[in-house]
């Protein structure tokens, strides 16, 4: 019977604390409600990293990933840029790059920043700093590795890219280099989805992107007009926080504003990938 009241109170306490965000998020509205009691059709639901949202056939869902985070300013430019422009995005962070407070508090933000931004696991080491080769020949020390970034990120949601791979595990389906897959079978098995990309915004020598921003949102809207992405009406786009240093945040925002002129793109975060979405 105390377990049975103590479940009840703690459900009365969240109910009444969604009440307490919608309340002090509503502004002004907020003050015409004298008695601060609810109306009927104010119960909101709190979108929670990982739940589902329903995807409209018509329009075309951008994935915006970028990997390797934290790695300030790149991170922080990135951050900004898609505030301004707001835009989703997702950051798939390395464990062992939150090495600072500084760096812990750049990831708390992003983790605190749902539904705008998702943060996702990239592991702890980076598949052993580059070492792809060894990483993928111990695949019960890469699975450890990869649930020691999950801790120590706080990563809300099971889905994760592979280091220097692009490989994906959705649904219990696998695909993805040969040397990756014993991995992605466990991450499969253990009810992970492993994300991989259609399209990279590569770079060069220190981090300096190869495309323009003319020449990215060209190549975006090519692939999705041809149909070549992995999901149909959905593209995964990766690039990397530190890419965007200096004028090449510029880049970026002019990147994003490009795509921002199709009325039928709609940025997303990758929980909501049309393969991996729950109950799909
Ligand atoms: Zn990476």
């Amino acid at each position: 019977m105390r377990m049975v009241m103590s479940k009840l109170l703690a459900k009365t306490a969240l109910t009444l604390s969604v009440v307490a965000v919608f309340a002090s998020c509503k502004g002004d509205g907020a003050k015409e409600n004298k008695t601060d009691k609810p109306a009927k059709d104010s119960v909101v639901t709190v979108l929670k990293p990982g739940s589902s949202i329903k995807l409209d056939p018509a329009k075309k869902y951008v994935y915006l990933t970028w990997d390797d985070g934290p790695q300030p300013p790149g991170t922080t430019n990135c951050e900004e840029v898609f505030r301004e422009e707001g835009v989703k995005a997702t950051f798939f962070m390395v464990g062992m790059h939150q090495f600072s407070p500084s760096r812990e508090r750049i990831v708390d933000t992003i983790r605190n920043s749902y539904p705008q931004f998702l943060l996702a696991n990239h592991s702890h080491s980076h598949g052993f700093r580059d070492h792809y080769r060894e990483f993928y020949a111990n695949p019960d020390s890469a699975m450890q590795d990869i649930y020691l970034g999950e801790k120590e990120l706080k990563v809300p949601v099971k889905i994760v890219r592979l280091p220097g791979m692009n490989s994906w595990v959705e649904n219990g389906k696998i695909k993805g280099p040969h040397s990756s897959l014993e991995v992605c079978k466990r991450l499969g098995s253990a009810g992970y989805n492993a994300v991989g990309w259609d399209l990279e915004w590569r770079f060069g020598r220190r981090s300096v992107p190869v495309q323009g921003a003319e020449q990215m949102a060209k190549e975006v809207e090519d692939i999705l007009a041809d149909g070549r992405t992995y999901a149909s009406n959905a593209v995964v786009i990766l690039a990397h926080d530190r890419m965007f240093r200096d004028q090449y945040k510029d880049s970026l925002r002019k990147f994003v504003q490009i795509l921002k002129t199709h009325p039928d793109y709609v940025f997303e975060t990758i929980d909501h990938y049309p393969l991996i979405q729950k109950g799909k």
